[in-house]
This record gives structure tokens, C-alpha cells and sequence, in this order.
């Protein structure tokens, strides 16, 4: 059994227990602490995959050749989250000028750091 630091996000408390999972399957958390008011919670590393510097990584790994699998085991994201944000990142390229602020903005660093590594 592996031990995560799982912190309750309102006390901070380290004293919880799982509880059960929610209808979307995700791990639920309750605070044992019975003055906080949170009383359960879910962690939510999820939302990992649509960071704006791992939606870059995905692009950079997919066009340096890396496969869906790759990336997905690399960044320990599920292939879904990577498949999605490489269908995402093509469309809109293809999509054309309309998508390109969209693009630079939330992606495209990409160029300006491969000319720039570290
Ligand atoms: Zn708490």
C-alpha cells in the first residue's frame, strides 16, 4: 500500500481516510477533523493533464515522436488526457488564422522554447 501526503484542502489536516469514490470514479476524501467544515474532498490530480506547461510537454514529446503511451506513462497522465490535447492542438492549427492567437497563447510557446532550451 502506498502512502499519499493527502492534506485536507480547508484544515490542512493530514488526518483523513478514504471514503468511497464518486460517480465519476474519483477518489473521495473525509476529514477526520471534526472541527473542519470540509468533511470530505476529492484531490484533484486530473486536472494535471490540462496544465498550460503539460499541454506544451504533450505537443513537444508528440512531435519529437513519442507515442500517445509514452507521454501518457512520461508525464502520469492517462492516454485520454494526451489523446484529447493532441486532437485539440492539431484542430486547431488546422483551423487556420481564426485559432492562431488561441494557439500562441495557450500553446505555442512551443517554438520560442525549442529555441531556447532550459
Ligand atoms: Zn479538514
Amino acid at each position: 500500500m502506498v502512502l499519499l501526503p493527502v492534506q485536507c484542502p480547508k484544515c490542512q489536516s493530514i488526518d483523513i481516510v478514504k471514503y468511497g469514490k464518486t460517480s465519476k470514479g474519483k477518489q473521495r476524501f473525509y476529514c477526520k477533523n471534526k472541527e473542519c467544515s470540509c468533511h470530505t474532498f476529492i484531490l484533484k490530480p486530473a486536472y494535471r493533464g490540462w496544465l498550460p506547461e503539460v499541454k506544451q510537454q504533450i505537443v513537444e514529446m508528440n512531435l519529437k515522436g513519442k507515442s500517445i503511451r509514452d507521454i501518457a506513462r512520461i508525464l502520469g497522465i492517462s492516454t485520454t488526457t494526451v489523446s484529447n490535447e493532441l486532437k485539440n492542438f492539431y484542430r486547431c492549427q488546422s483551423i487556420g488564422n481564426d485559432t492562431e492567437m488561441y494557439v500562441n497563447s495557450d500553446i505555442a510557446p512551443l517554438s520560442t522554447k525549442l529555441e531556447k532550451p532550459g
